[in-house]
């Protein structure tokens, strides 16, 4: 069997999350694509299902759409439990979901960085240790994580620390299970993506005039796509990579070289 064949994720299940859009929707495609069935997980749960059809049709693998709000454990619990009912088990999952809040660090309240810090750390989390509760009960599996490039570098001229911190803080977290599960068969490891051109940003009227700047920066001098993501992601979902744990994988067309 070939590297491309062995790379292939036939009979394995799993789940992302925001997958509804952008870069979550683009890696599950990827995984269903490689072969794996996939549940769309989002709080937005009527994108997710349009979603959820859309790769169903394209693949032909099952595929469906879960409401979850990623920041309450008692969703992410039943999340979990569902998935592994209706896919007859849990391989791999992409904790993806993730919110940016631009505001000056002095203006910022306390619930907007408690808000931002919830999406994007306290569900990496909730996810991992849920999902990772079965994985290590039942053979193991494969964690992917999203953090960001901001997790290594202080973006500009948009302030956004809170978006920084609860990056950086997945990194380590994604380095601290994968020690703790690396003789137990769950591997864990992280996606720091550059600018993607996903709603995230071409949604926001504050970042949306920011495009112009960040790609006269990059050495590429264009924003990243977010298909651009889907091989690393299947990559890591599958067994080639089974000496890869506690890794982060920057995809930023060298934006944090200099
Ligand atoms: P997006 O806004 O296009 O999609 C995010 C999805 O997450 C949406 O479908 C949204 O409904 C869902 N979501 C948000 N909060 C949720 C919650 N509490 N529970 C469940 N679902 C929730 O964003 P994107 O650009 O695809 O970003 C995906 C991830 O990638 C995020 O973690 C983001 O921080 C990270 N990232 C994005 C970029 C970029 O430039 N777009 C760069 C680096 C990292």
């Amino acid at each position: 069997m070939g590297i491309i064949e062995k790379m292939r994720l036939d009979g394995k299940k799993g789940f992302v999350t925001g997958a509804a859009r952008g870069i979550g929707k683009c890696t599950a495609t990827g995984f269903a694509e490689a072969g794996a069935d996939v549940a769309i997980v989002d709080m937005d749960i009527a994108e997710a299902e349009k979603t959820a059809k859309e790769i169903a049709a394209a693949t032909g693998r099952k595929v469906f759409a879960l409401k979850c709000d990623v920041t309450n454990e008692a969703e992410v619990q039943a999340m979990v439990d569902k998935v592994v009912a209706e896919l007859g088990g849990l391989n791999f999952c992409h904790a993806n979901a993730g919110i940016c809040i631009n505001e000056a660090a002095e203006k910022m309240t306390y619930a907007q960085w408690l808000k931002v810090i919830n999406v994007n750390l306290n569900s990496i989390f909730l996810t991992d240790t849920i999902a990772g509760k079965y994985m290590l009960a039942h053979g193991g599996g494969s964690i992917i994580n999203t953090a960001s490039m901001s997790a290594h570098i202080v973006n500009v001229p948009q302030p956004q620390c809170a978006y920084n911190a609860s990056k950086a803080g997945v990194i380590q977290l994604t380095k601290s299970l994968a020690v703790e599960w690396a003789k137990k068969g769950v591997r864990v490891n992280s996606i720091s993506p550059g600018y993607i051109g996903t709603d995230l940003i071409r949604s926001s009227e504050f970042l949306k005039p920011l495009i112009a700047k960040w790609e006269d920066f990059s050495p590429m001098g264009r924003l990243g796509a977010p298909e651009e993501l889907e091989s690393i992601c299947v990559y890591l979902a599958g067994d080639t990579c089974a000496f890869t744990t506690g890794s982060d994988f920057i995809i930023d067309g060298a934006f944090t070289c200099f």
